[in-house]
C-alpha cells in the first residue's frame, strides 16, 4: 500500500468533519515548487519585475518565490508605507525561513524599487503626500519613473507581477460608498495594472508576459467585499483582456489574471472591522464547506500557477482569467447553507478523499 493509501484507509472517509478555519497561509519555506512536483519550466536569464510584495503572507510573495526557484532575476516594486518594515524584517533575518528555496540557497531580491501605485507620473503626486515622512525621502516612486530606472538599470524585462489591492472604503457596502472611496479602490486595483503596462509595455522582451491576481467578486456578488472593490476587480478582467490584444500586437507579450480563492493575507484581512470574525475568515470556511476541491489554498498554489502563466510554457494563453480556487467558482449551490441542511445531498456530497499536501 502507498503511503498515501495507507493514510486514508486509516481515516474513516465517512467522518470526514465539515472543515472550518484555520490559518491557511503556510510558511513559504514549507510549500513551494518541492523539487518532486518542480515543473519544467526554465527561467534563468529573464528578469522579472513584482510590484505589490512587501511580505511572506501575501500571493506576491508566492509568486516571487515562485519566479526565484524557476531561475528569474528579481526585482520588485514595494508601496512606499511599506517600504521601511520589509526593509527591515529583510535585513533582520525575519524573512530567511520564508525566502528559502527547495534547494537551500535563498531567493534573492536583486533591487528594491519604492513604487507608489497610484501615481503614474510626478505630477500626480499631491503635496500632502511629496511631504509625507514615508515618501518625502525617496526617489521617484511614481510608475513612469520607476519603469526608467528599472530601463536604466536592467534595459529590458521579460516578466511583469501586479499584485495590488487598495480600497480605502472596502468595508463598506457599495450602497454606501462615496465616489472618493470608489475611484481611489479603482485607481490602485486597477488602472495601476494598465499604467504598469502602459509604461513597461515598452521594455518588455517580445514573448514575455504580465499576471495580475483577480476575485470571483468580479463576475458574482460576494456580500462583505465592499468599497467598489467588487467594481475594480471587473475593470481588471476587463482589461486583461484588452490589455492581452493591444500589447499582444504591439509588444509581442502576453497578459493574463489570475482569480484566486481566499488568503489570510494582510490586504484581505483589512477587509473587516478589528474585533470581528474576520470577512477572509468566512471566506476560508465557505470556500473549503463548498468547493470541488474541499482541501486548503495555499498562496504557493497561485505562485506556481502564475510562474506557469509566466513561463513559455503558456506561449498561446492570453487574455485568460485563470481560476486558482479549488474550483468554487464553479459552484452555483452552497451545501453547507441552512437551507440545505436537511437535504441527503449534503451527506452525499461530503468530502470523501483526502488531497496529499
Ligand atoms: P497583500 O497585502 O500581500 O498584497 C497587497 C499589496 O498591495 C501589498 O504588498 C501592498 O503593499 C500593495 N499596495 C497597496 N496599495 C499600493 C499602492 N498604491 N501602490 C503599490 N502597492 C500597493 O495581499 P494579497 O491578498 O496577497 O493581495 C495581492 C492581490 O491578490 C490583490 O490584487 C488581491 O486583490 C488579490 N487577491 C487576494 C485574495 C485573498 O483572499 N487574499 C483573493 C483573490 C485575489
Amino acid at each position: 500500500m502507498t503511503t498515501l493509501a495507507a493514510s486514508a484507509a486509516a481515516f474513516n472517509m465517512n467522518s470526514l468533519p465539515l472543515p472550518h478555519a484555520a490559518a491557511r497561509v503556510v510558511p513559504a519555506n514549507q510549500r513551494g515548487l518541492a523539487p518532486e512536483m518542480a515543473l519544467p519550466i526554465d527561467l534563468k536569464g529573464k528578469v522579472a519585475f513584482v510590484s505589490g510584495m512587501a511580505d511572506p503572507n501575501g500571493y506576491g510573495w508566492a509568486i516571487t518565490k515562485a519566479l526565484a526557484e524557476a531561475g528569474a532575476t528579481i526585482i520588485v516594486g514595494v508601496w512606499p508605507p511599506m517600504l521601511k518594515i520589509f526593509q527591515i524584517n529583510l535585513r533582520s533575518g525575519k524573512f530567511d525561513e520564508d525566502m528559502k528555496l527547495p534547494d537551500g540557497s535563498m531567493m534573492k531580491i536583486e533591487k528594491i524599487y519604492p513604487q507608489d501605485a497610484v501615481y503614474d507620473t510626478p505630477d500626480d503626486v499631491p503635496e500632502d503626500i511629496a511631504t509625507n515622512k514615508r515618501y518625502s525621502g525617496l526617489d521617484g516612486f511614481t510608475i513612469s519613473e520607476v519603469a526608467a530606472k528599472v530601463e536604466a538599470d536592467y534595459g529590458k524585462i521579460d516578466i511583469l507581477v501586479h499584485s495590488i489591492a487598495n480600497g480605502p472604503e472596502v468595508t463598506k457596502p457599495l450602497l454606501e460608498v462615496s465616489r472618493a472611496g470608489y475611484l481611489a479602490a479603482s485607481s490602485a486595483s486597477a488602472f495601476s495594472m494598465v499604467s504598469l503596462v502602459q509604461r513597461f509595455g515598452p521594455l518588455m522582451n517580445p514573448g514575455g508576459a504580465v499576471i495580475s491576481l483577480s476575485y470571483f467578486a468580479a463576475e458574482k456578488t460576494i456580500p462583505g467585499y465592499g468599497g467598489g472593490m467588487s467594481s475594480a476587480k471587473a475593470q481588471l478582467e476587463s482589461d486583461t483582456r484588452t490589455l492581452a490584444f493591444e500589447a499582444g500586437r504591439k509588444y509581442g507579450i502576453r497578459v493574463n489574471t489570475i482569480s484566486a480563492g481566499p488568503l489570510k493575507s494582510r490586504a484581505a484581512t483589512a477587509i473587516s472591522a478589528k474585533g470581528e470574525k474576520a470577512f477572509i475568515e468566512f471566506a476560508l470556511d465557505y470556500s473549503k464547506a463548498n468547493a470541488p476541491m474541499a482541501q486548503d489554498l495555499y498562496n504557493t498554489d497561485v505562485g506556481s500557477s502564475a510562474c506557469f502563466l509566466l513561463s513559455p510554457l503558456a506561449r498561446a494563453i492570453t487574455g485568460m482569467t485563470v481560476y486558482v480556487d479549488n474550483g468554487l467558482h464553479s459552484v452555483g449551490m452552497a451545501v453547507d447553507s441552512n437551507s440545505m441542511a436537511e437535504s441527503p445531498i449534503v451527506e452525499a456530497t461530503r468530502p470523501k478523499v483526502l488531497t496529499p499536501d
